[in-house]
């Protein structure tokens, strides 16, 4: 199945439009298998995927879907047995460890379900961290406009363990849009925070997609969090198996349970 995400409507005022127009993330015929032979495992079963700019999407599934490998091929961080991966129009199948590295400092954002902060740094230092990696000039303005961004204008100067597990994750977030990337990818970003914290932190997200033009995939268990994506993507035993545009954290819920009863009917019957 070929999926598009949807592009929701942006603001008038786009002050910051992050690189050129046209499509963020391209996969077509993703496969990835572990191990050979007969006790092979196929994480990933041959996905195509094409996401627009400026889209927010979330990829769910049940434990063992493909979800952490389908993330880690299309972010660069596993190399996919079959098929090819476009981000920002770069071809990244076949690339060296170190292009991949450094396509992944300058082009991607990354946002973890454990924030990933260095606790020794400083908010600013994290948050310039990416770009420094990068061997790009520490460019304090800019991470001041990603931090007032965020609501941490004043932080700055402060170190992750002085803050609320909220505000660490919203540095991770500024983190993610300093270098303007093409994809933020984010793996379970609110499974550490309450449901309170957990929709601030998604309300900045989507405003990043909505007024920055940030492009945002995010795998989540949570229908809750999905519900502020654009379009669900759901995976079953690697492949997708669907796809729900402005769901309703309720109507989510429902698909994923009726997916995960026929996923684990389909194994009953194949054990
Ligand atoms: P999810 O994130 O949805 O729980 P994963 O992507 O982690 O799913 O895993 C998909 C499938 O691949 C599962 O059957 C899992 O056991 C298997 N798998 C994941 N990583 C490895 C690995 N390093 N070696 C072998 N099998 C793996």
């Amino acid at each position: 199945m070929r999926l598009r995400g949807n592009k929701r409507r942006k603001t008038d005022d786009q002050p910051e439009p992050q690189g050129t127009p046209g499509l963020a993330v391209e996969l077509c015929g993703v496969r990835r298998q572990y191990g050979r032979g007969k006790g092979a495992v196929h994480a990933l079963g041959g996905i195509d995927l094409v996401l627009s700019r400026g889209t927010f999407t979330a990829v769910m599934g049940p434990s063992g879907s493909g979800k952490s490998t389908f993330l880690q091929c299309a972010a660069g961080l596993d190399r996919p047995s079959a098929g090819s991966v476009r981000l920002g129009g770069t071809e990244i199948t076949g690339m060296r460890e170190n292009q991949l590295t450094e396509l992944r400092r300058s082009r991607l954002g990354f946002v973890f379900q454990a924030f990933n902060l260095l606790p020794s740094l400083t908010v600013e230092e994290n948050v310039l961290l990416p770009m420094r990696l990068a061997g790009q000039r520490r460019d304090r303005r800019r991470a001041a406009q990603v931090l007032a961004q965020v609501g941490l204008a004043d932080k700055a100067g402060r170190r992750p363990g002085e803050l609320s597990g909220g505000q660490q994750q919203r540095v991770a977030i500024a983190r993610a849009l300093v270098a303007r990337p093409d994809v933020i990818f984010a793996d379970e970003p609110t499974g550490a925070l309450d449901s309170t914290t957990a929709a601030e932190v998604l309300s900045l997200l989507r405003h990043a997609v909505d007024t920055l033009g940030a492009t945002v995939v995010m795998v989540t268990h949570d229908p809750a969090a999905a519900a502020w994506a654009d379009r669900v993507l759901f995976l079953a035993d690697g492949v997708f198996a669907g796809g729900l545009d402005c769901g309703s954290p309720e109507r989510i819920a429902a698909r994923m349970a009726d997916l995960t009863s026929r996923t684990g009917a389909m194994a009953r019957a194949a054990a």
